[in-house]
C-alpha cells in the first residue's frame, strides 16, 4: 500500500511533515531536490510518479543522494532509494524535531519538472529511468541505473547525460 513505510517510520503528532493523501491518480511531473541536514548532509530527490512505476498512485519515488545530484556530465553519484513520499512533500521545508526520523533541517536546493520520462524493466523490475530535467539548477538529461553493489540497500548510478 502507498506510503506505508512513510508513514511507519513517522509520528505526525512530533513531525509537521506532511501526512499525505494515497488516492492521487495523475502526475504533474515535478521533481524536487531538498537539501537535508540530518546526521549526515544528503540530497534527497524525488520525482512525482507512480507508487509502481507505471501504475498505482502518484507518490514521490524518493533517493538518498550524498553528494548530490550532479549538474554536469561525467559524473555519477549514488543515489540510494527511500520509502516513497507522499506528493505534499513536494513542497516540504522546516525543521524535524529531534528524536524523530531524519531529524534535521531541510530545505529545497532545486525542484522544477521532469519530461521524456523512459523507464527499462528487467523480469518486470525497474532497472533504468531517463528523463530531462527543467529545473533553477539542474537542467538537461539524467540517467539512473539500479545497481548491484549492495543485497541489502536499493542503490543506484545518477548521472548527466
Ligand atoms: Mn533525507
Amino acid at each position: 500500500m502507498a506510503l506505508e513505510k512513510y508513514h511507519k517510520k513517522r509520528s505526525f503528532k512530533k513531525t509537521t511533515e506532511p501526512q499525505g493523501k494515497i488516492d492521487i491518480v495523475k502526475g504533474k511531473n515535478r521533481f524536487v531536490v531538498q537539501e537535508h541536514h540530518a546526521r549526515n548532509l544528503h540530497y534527497d530527490f524525488r520525482l512525482e510518479l507512480p507508487e509502481e512505476w507505471r501504475s498505482g498512485s502518484i507518490v514521490l519515488k524518493s533517493w538518498a543522494v550524498p553528494k548530490g545530484v550532479p549538474t554536469e556530465v561525467g559524473i555519477k553519484h549514488l543515489a540510494v532509494a527511500t520509502e516513497d513520499h507522499p506528493v505534499e512533500y513536494i513542497d516540504f521545508e522546516g525543521n524535524i524535531p529531534e528524536g524523530n526520523y531524519g531529524a534535521g533541517t531541510v530545505k529545497i536546493w532545486d525542484s522544477g519538472k521532469f519530461s521524456k520520462m523512459k523507464m527499462e524493466f528487467e523480469r518486470k523490475k525497474i532497472k533504468i529511468l531517463e528523463f530531462t530535467l527543467s529545473g533553477k539548477k539542474l537542467k538537461g538529461d539524467y540517467v539512473m541505473i539500479k545497481t548491484n553493489f549492495s543485497a541489502n540497500r536499493d542503490s543506484w548510478l545518477l548521472f548527466k547525460k
